[in-house]
This record gives structure tokens, C-alpha cells and sequence, in this order.
């Protein structure tokens, strides 16, 4: 896999899956954008380190026009985008009777919204070859626990989101895909976490994920290699949904 002379945006890229992708784009030679909210880590140097190009834009993914702002950024500073990958994910949990509508139009403006925005706003300048890779779930397919009806809910809706957008601009050389991470250790969902052993214990191969097993899978689908799949969903959860 070649990425030498592309550029990649991966929103929420400061920790965490979204760190790894920009970390594996930059070793395999691309330069990249991330998106964070609050700090944006050690990202930048480690793919200085790399002889990458990178920038990193402070964009919630709550505010639409932060997310757009942030795709003109990194061709402003980059001078070109070829791959998009959305990850930024808010992850609010809870019984349902303690979710409302606030809970409700944060997860989804973040989860859903803030992907379609980014893909109106990354189309002008996505060529041939062009691709969008969403991080989805596995609860999106096998709800087993409660108190995921807004997350679980949100990550369904990249699933049909992917394969509309996947026929809308497959005959423009753009592939469009959704990658399901399991249990993946970070700090959202850290592996010695409560209830960890019970996630665990969903799994075919009785462990998470590190985040670099998910960003191997982004990169995969973000090659040419990969330029025959889109619209699918890769899972990569260690059998959770198996
Ligand atoms: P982390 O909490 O480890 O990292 C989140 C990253 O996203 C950080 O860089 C953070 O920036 C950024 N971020 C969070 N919220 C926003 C926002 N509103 N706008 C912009 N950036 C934001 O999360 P994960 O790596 O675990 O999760 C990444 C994606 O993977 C999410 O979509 C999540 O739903 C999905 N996922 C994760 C699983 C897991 O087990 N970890 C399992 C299945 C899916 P900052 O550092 O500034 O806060």
C-alpha cells in the first residue's frame, strides 16, 4: 500500500483509533488533517517524525460548519484530499429513560451529521480514487447491552448512509465504506475498564482490539488496492457479531 503524494483527513484524529489511522496513513506515506475537540496530542509530532506533512484543527464535530470549515483547512494547507475518514463518535449511554433530546441531537450531530456535512464538503475535491471510510460499531449490528439505543441507533444510520453514498459516487472512482470496531482499548472503552471481562466474553477471540488493528482495516480500505469494495462494512471486532 502506496499513500505517497495523498492526503487524508481523519476527524477525532487526536487519541485513540482515530490517532492510530493518522499514525498508519503517515507511515505508509500519506499527509494527513486530523480533527480533535479539546487537545490535539502527540499526533502532529509523531508524523513530523515520519517526514509527513500534517495539520491538526481544532473542529467539533457538533458544529457543522466547524466540520466543513476543517475539510477546507487541510486542502488549504495539504493542497489536495483523497481520503476521508470519519470517526469522531460521541458515545452516550444510559436507560432510556434518562436520555433525552439533547443526548439524542448531540449523538447524532456527531455521529451522523458531522459525516454527512464532511463528505458534502469533501466532494469538490475528492478525485478518481477518491474514499470515504466511516468508523461505525458492532453495536450497530448486535445491541447486547442496554443503554445503547441513541449510539447503537446513530451507528445504523452510517450503515445505510454508506451504501446510499457508495451508489451516488461509485461512478465517480469514489468508494465509499463503514468500518465496525469492537471492544478496542482507549480511553473511551480502556480494556482493564468496568465490565471489560463481560465484553470480553462476547468476543471470539476473548480480547479487544488495539486501536492499530482498526486503523490496519481504514488503511486497507483507503488503498487502491481496495478500489472493488464499497458500500460494505468491515467489521473488525473479534468475532463480536460473529
Ligand atoms: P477516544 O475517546 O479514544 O478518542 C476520541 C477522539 O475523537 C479524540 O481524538 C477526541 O479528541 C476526538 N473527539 C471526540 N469527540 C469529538 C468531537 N465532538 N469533535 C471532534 N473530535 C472529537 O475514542 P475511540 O478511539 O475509542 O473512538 C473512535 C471512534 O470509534 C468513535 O466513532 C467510536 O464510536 C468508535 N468505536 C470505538 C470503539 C471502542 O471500543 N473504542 C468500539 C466501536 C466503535 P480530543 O482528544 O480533543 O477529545
Amino acid at each position: 500500500m502506496d499513500f505517497d503524494g495523498k492526503v487524508a483527513l481523519v476527524t477525532g484524529g487526536s487519541r485513540g483509533i482515530g490517532a492510530a489511522t493518522a499514525v498508519r496513513l503517515a507511515e505508509l506515506g500519506a499527509d494527513v488533517a486530523i480533527t480533535y475537540r479539546t487537545s490535539p496530542g502527540d499526533v502532529v509530532d509523531r508524523v513530523k517524525g515520519l517526514g509527513r506533512r500534517v495539520v491538526a484543527v481544532r473542529a467539533d464535530s457538533g458544529d457543522a460548519e466547524a466540520v466543513a470549515a476543517a475539510v477546507e483547512e487541510t486542502v488549504a494547507v495539504l493542497g489536495r484530499l483523497d481520503v476521508l475518514v470519519n470517526n469522531a463518535g460521541e458515545f452516550i449511554v444510559g436507560p432510556v429513560e434518562e436520555l433525552g433530546v439533547a443526548e439524542f441531537d448531540r449523538t447524532f450531530d456527531v455521529n451522523v451529521r458531522a459525516a454527512f456535512v464532511a463528505v458534502k464538503a469533501a466532494l469538490p475535491h475528492l478525485g478518481d480514487g477518491g474514499r470515504v471510510i466511516g468508523i461505525g460499531s458492532n453495536v450497530a449490528g448486535r445491541a447486547v447491552f442496554p443503554g445503547f439505543s441513541l449510539y447503537a441507533a446513530s451507528k445504523a444510520a452510517l450503515v445505510g448512509m454508506t451504501k446510499a453514498l457508495a451508489r451516488e459516487l461509485g461512478p465517480r472512482g469514489i468508494t465509499v465504506n463503514l468500518v465496525h470496531p469492537g471492544a478496542t482499548d482507549t480511553d473511551a472503552n480502556p480494556a482493564d475498564g468496568a465490565g471489560a471481562d463481560v465484553v470480553r466474553g462476547f468476543t471470539a477471540v476473548g480480547r479487544y482490539a488495539e486501536p492499530s488493528e482498526i486503523a490496519a482495516a481504514v488503511a486497507f480500505l483507503a488503498s487502491d488496492e481496495a478500489r472493488y469494495v464499497t458500500g460494505a462494512q468491515l467489521h473488525v471486532d473479534g468475532g463480536f457479531t460473529a
